[in-house]
């Protein structure tokens, strides 16, 4: 039982509806404020009034009971974020169908919903390492400093978290406890599972300074209700070699990662196909449900945000290129990365300021099997190495 002050929060983090969404009301002011300013989010880009009268009303078919209100409340507040919306259940996508179909087809570029593009394929021909095509570069090879690949999943049987409730939270994690123990003891994905009530402080940020745990206090995930209920059914569980890890409940129900040090994008990659499947595989035995992450008929895996739709595959290396963030900055290494269907995150990930290295990933999600995203990330640290290498 836990009691004052709860591990690691700050009430500045509640969520809070934004004063007109409050009284589902179009928040006019705000919205045409981020439509005028030089960066646009999606959500400030399609929610016009003519959305906006549609649906205010209605909620999702789902187990969230999910609103537009509650759906925009990210973007409404934050005009500085990218995307700035939020689903609640898997419902939601297609019952605010002319909010979120635009959304997504605006971020994952060339991505058709009305012709769809499911995953094609076992996991294990889209996850195979054997695929990749291409290698990283001696030159990258020096200068990266961790390879990590994640992909997002959520648990057919609950609704996201946004959506979701202290219990559903909780049951989630209690499944994932019994997930864990079937791995077995000689298995390189084998260790331990630590649910935030039952860490410290101090613990807890000694997981996040070393790249193994979200950080918790964003105040664009306070805002789309990721951090409800902190901190009942959050957790981390990690391999003995802190190379396979799951978050579980951050914002969507898993993150399965794996990471370590150095550019060896292969054998990530193998390990976290093979810690994918055995998750899946883990939750398949004991609920006895068959398709055990949540999928769309149009575009696969269903994530929170809708950038992480589709594998929900984020391949990233940290590569230190000091010269280049020197010389023209971290936005001009992001434009770069986004020409070569990539991105740029800081040190410490999404919303943070670049310290020494770089976090290089892909940014498409969707319409093609994970070894190519591999590729993309790959092709990408080879040209920024490139570019390091000239000054
Ligand atoms: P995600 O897309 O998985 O949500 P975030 O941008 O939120 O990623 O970052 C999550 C954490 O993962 C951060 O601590 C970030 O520094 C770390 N991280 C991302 N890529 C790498 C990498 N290649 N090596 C080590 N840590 C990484
Ligand atoms: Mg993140």
């Amino acid at each position: 039982m836990l009691f004052g002050k709860k591990p690691g929060y700050d009430p500045d983090y509640d969520l809070k509806l934004e004063e007109s969404l409050a009284k589902n009301e179009y928040p006019e002011e705000k919205l045409a404020a981020a439509r005028a300013a030089e960066h646009t989010s999606l959500c400030a880009q399609v929610c016009t009034p003519e959305v906006w009268a549609k649906y205010k009303d209605i909620v999702s078919s789902g187990p969230a009971k999910w609103t537009l209100a509650r759906a925009i409340n990210t973007g409404v507040m934050y005009p500085d974020s990218f995307v700035g919306c939020h689903a609640g259940d898997r419902e939601s996508y297609d019952d605010f169908r002319d909010f979120f179909y635009p959304v997504i087809e605006k971020y994952h570029t060339g991505f058709s919903m009305e012709k769809g593009s499911p995953l094609q394929g076992a996991p294990s021909e889209r996850m195979d390492p054997s695929r990749i095509t291409v290698d990283l570069c001696d030159s990258a090879k020096e200068k990266i400093a961790s390879t990590r690949i994640r992909v997002a999943r959520n648990l057919s049987m609950f609704p996201l978290n946004p959506g979701g409730s202290r219990e559903s939270r909780e049951e989630v994690a209690n499944l994932m406890a019994k997930v864990y123990a079937r791995i077995p003891l000689d298995s390189d994905l084998a260790g331990e599972f630590y649910l935030h009530t039952k860490i410290s402080d101090t613990e807890r940020q000694a997981l996040i300074d070393d790249h193994f745990l979200f950080r918790g206090k964003d105040r664009m995930q306070a805002a789309s209700g990721y951090h409800e209920h902190w901190p009942h059914g959050r957790g981390v569980y990690l391999n003995k070699a802190k190379t396979f890890i799951n978050w579980v409940n951050e914002g969507d129900h898993l993150r399965i990662i794996s990471m370590e040090m150095g550019g060896d994008v292969k054998a990530v990659f193998e390990r976290l196909s093979a810690g994918a499947k055995a998750i899946e595989e883990g939750v398949k035995a004991i609920t006895g449900v068959d398709e055990v992450f949540m999928m769309h008929p149009k575009f696969g895996a269903v994530t929170c945000c809708p950038s992480n739709i589709g594998t929900g595959m984020r391949g990233s290396v940290h590569i230190m290129v000091p010269k280049l963030i020197e010389t023209i900055g971290f936005e001009a290494i992001d434009r770069l990365c986004r020409e070569r269907n990539c991105q740029a995150r800081g040190t410490t990930g999404e919303h943070s300021e670049v310290l020494d290295r770089i976090d290089v990933s892909n940014w498409r999600r969707i319409g093609l099997p994970e070894y190519e995203l591999v590729e993309d990330m790959i092709r990408c640290a080879n040209f920024l190495a490139g570019e390091e290498d000239k000054i």
